[in-house]
């Protein structure tokens, strides 16, 4: 019983390869099956060749099983037994076994069965080609030499093929039994492991998420108060820089945070991409904004052109052709020292409700060498280290500018002049919700000057606000931050609180954090929404929440709340949230004190540029029809070639050549 159990163990080993314990299975059946055939060929008395030729067999093969193995030869051992059966046991049956009046035909069919389950590959089609032509030419031998067979009588004949129809029978049925155990196991085994991978990938995402909210919610406080400090009217320079200073490493923080989540969800494959209606003027006014401050600290020119065709609202991700640009028009400022940065938006429409966006980004920086072109999108690199060494940076941010673009089925070019510049052109295809053209975007430089100035946007002091959050810290800095707004605020700490206070007070907007105890932002809109005798029930109701994402964007609107903050947040992101849903009569604006005064137009250097056909000769061969069917631009050029300079049409020199491909062809 003890080594029938081993034996049962040692095939059912899923850390044996499946040809070993295929390897250890057939050697054993078809040794069992070669000790019953013997036994039965010594009870009948069949020739003394095949007895012997079967003794051996069966005293050889557990050798060859015992050495193969030992010394990790399984697809030869394999190989042996194969030939060991359609060179010596087939024919040698056959032969002396009656020909076809014996039990050698079953064990020719079982032949077939063992090469198959046996070998894979070429070398199973090999040996099965082999043992075709073998017993063809066994029969012939038989039919037209029969004096070669050893014949058989009526008995042996019946006998012989009867033990051998039942053994070849037993061992098909084995084998087959084996296969599908093996089958069901293995099927069994990958099942588990994909549940595992999932279960892990869910609690990763799990993890990132739950990091990404712990991080964000301490980072709100610490930047919130710092913008306090920033509008202190008596902090002193020193103050005031220190602030600056800890207000660019807050915001570095939280852009590393943001990379470093996104880089490994992408890698994870857990990340989505989240299409929503957006308006493209705001993403540019946005994107701009972020992006004005940095680029004039460091003297840096901004020249933004937008295509006034593209429509003015979109279908896609907003979130990651933000970051997509951000990265970008980031990296531009960052790796400029002097000249300009440029945004510039063109677009086409394809039909389909869809338009293609190109948008590149140019700046008269450093440039990228070119053999350092091939590795720029990989992720942790940093080119030109020795030169950079003093810029920031992890070497993220182009391989996450990628990763997104690849996520949009979109593409990502570059090119770039070492000392020179670089340009990154992006191509994404969106939908196209309203085709209404953007037209010209006047934006405003929404920058506060940063030292003890600060006013807000708007007054408000008829209007009230309820803030919902169960961090106290978060509370302070948000109600201060919109002091200075003349609001009421009101704070709670928790879901059950802000439903007691929707009972007795009428708010004009409610900030409610997602993520409390006991319960959830969710549900807690759900009861204010539903409240019996609650004065709030029409109310807009913002999330103000830690946890990022596109994909909480979803949740947050199917949940229905009205607008959707992320923490950290400043004075400005509240209040320009706020000013959306507090009616007109309250407000008074100040817009004309607060903008800074300058403003891009983003059509004034707009030109689209002319898709230009540089001639070759065959180019200008092409029927006249075509060129024009086509819209096809010909440019007139003079081609240089090792035999001299061919003039294809007329000769033009570069300054013509400017003029002409400004004239737009
Ligand atoms: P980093 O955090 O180092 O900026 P990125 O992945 O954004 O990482 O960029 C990778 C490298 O590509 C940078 O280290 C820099 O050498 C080079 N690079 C990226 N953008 C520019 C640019 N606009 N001009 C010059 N070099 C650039």
């Amino acid at each position: 019983m003890r080594p029938l159990e081993k034996f049962r163990q040692t095939i059912a080993d899923p850390e044996l390869s499946y040809e070993e314990r295929t390897f250890i299975v057939l050697g054993n059946l078809g040794n069992a099956a070669m000790s019953i055939a013997l036994i039965f060929d010594i009870l009948f008395g069949e020739n003394i060749i095949e007895i012997i030729m079967l003794a051996s067999l069966i005293v050889g093969t557990p050798i060859v099983t015992y050495l193969c193995r030992k010394n990790n030869k399984v697809f030869l051992g394999a190989i042996i037994e194969v030939c060991d059966l359609i060179f010596i046991i087939l024919p040698v049956t056959f032969f002396f076994g009656g020909g076809p009046r014996g039990g050698g035909v079953f064990w020719i069919v079982f032949g077939y069965i063992f090469v198959g389950v046996y070998l894979s590959g070429v070398l199973r089609a090999v040996m099965m080609t082999v043992h075709t032509v073998i017993s063809i030419a066994n029969y012939f031998i038989w039919y037209y030499y029969p004096e070669f067979i050893h014949p058989h009588s009526d008995e042996m004949f019946f006998a012989d093929g009867l033990v051998s129809l039942i053994l070849v029978g037993i061992c098909t049925f084995f084998m087959l039994m084996y296969q599908k155990s093996i089958y069901t196991d293995e099927n069994k085994r990958a099942r588990a492991e994909t549940a595992r991978v999932e279960e892990l990938n869910r609690s990763q995402n799990r993890f990132f998420s739950s990091m990404s909210h712990e991080i964000r919610t301490p980072i709100n406080s610490i930047l919130g108060l710092n913008e306090l400090i920033l509008r202190e009217p008596d902090a002193s320079e020193e103050i005031v820089k220190d602030a600056d200073g800890i207000q660019g490493a807050g915001k570095m923080l939280l852009s590393l945070i943001n990379d470093i989540l996104d880089f490994s969800k992408i890698e994870a494959g857990s990340m989505d991409i989240v299409p929503v209606d957006y308006h493209v003027g705001d993403l540019v006014s946005e994107i701009v904004n972020m992006i004005w401050l940095r680029a004039r600290d460091k003297g840096l020119e901004l020249d933004v052109s937008i295509d006034p065709g593209v429509p003015s609202v979109l279908y896609g991700d907003e979130v990651r052709v933000k970051q997509i640009l951000i990265n970008l028009l980031n990296n531009a400022v960052k790796y400029t020292a002097e000249g300009t940065v440029g945004l510039h938006i063109d677009s086409s429409v394809t039909g389909d409700k869809k338009v293609m966006l190109q948008i590149s980004v140019s700046d008269t920086g450093m440039g990228i060498k070119k053999e350092a072109l091939p590795y720029l999108f990989d992720a942790f690199k940093r080119v030109d280290e020795q030169k950079n060494r003093r810029i920031e940076g992890t070497g993220l941010g182009l391989s996450r500018v990628k990763q997104l673009v690849d996520l949009m089925e979109g593409t990502v070019e570059v090119n770039s002049v070492y000392g020179e510049g670089s340009e990154f052109v992006v191509t994404i295809k969106q939908g196209v919700s309203d085709a209404t053209p953007v037209g010209e975007l006047s934006i405003q430089n929404l920058g506060k000057a940063r030292k003890n100035s600060y006013e807000s946007s708007f007054k408000a002091t008829d209007a009230s606000v309820l803030i919902v959050d169960d961090n106290e810290m978060n509370l302070e800095v948000e109600k201060k931050l919109l002091s200075g707004t003349g609001m009421r605020v009101d704070t709670v700490m928790s879901g059950q609180e802000a439903i007691k206070q929707t009972l007795s007070t009428h708010y004009d907007v409610i900030l409610m954090d997602h993520l409390m105890p006991e319960m959830d932002g969710i549900e807690c809109l759900d009861h204010i929404r539903h409240q019996t005798g609650g004065l709030n029930r029409e109310v807009p109701v913002i999330v103000l929440t830690a946890n990022a994402g596109s994909e909480n964007r979803d949740l947050y609107n199917r949940a229905g709340f009205d607008g959707y903050l992320v923490k950290p947040v400043s004075g400005a992101s509240l209040e320009d949230a706020l000013i959306k849903h507090i009616s007109e009569d309250k407000l008074t604006l100040r817009k004309s004190d607060m903008r800074m005064g300058d403003g891009i137009s983003t059509t004034r250097g707009y030109f689209r540029k002319a898709p230009v056909v540089i001639t070759s000769t065959t180019m200008c061969d092409l029927p006249h029809n075509l060129i024009k069917k086509l819209h096809l631009n010909l440019l007139p050029v003079t081609i240089k070639t090792e035999e001299g300079i061919f003039k294809d049409t007329v000769q033009m020199g570069s300054d013509e050549l400017i003029r002409y491909i400004d004239g737009g062809g």
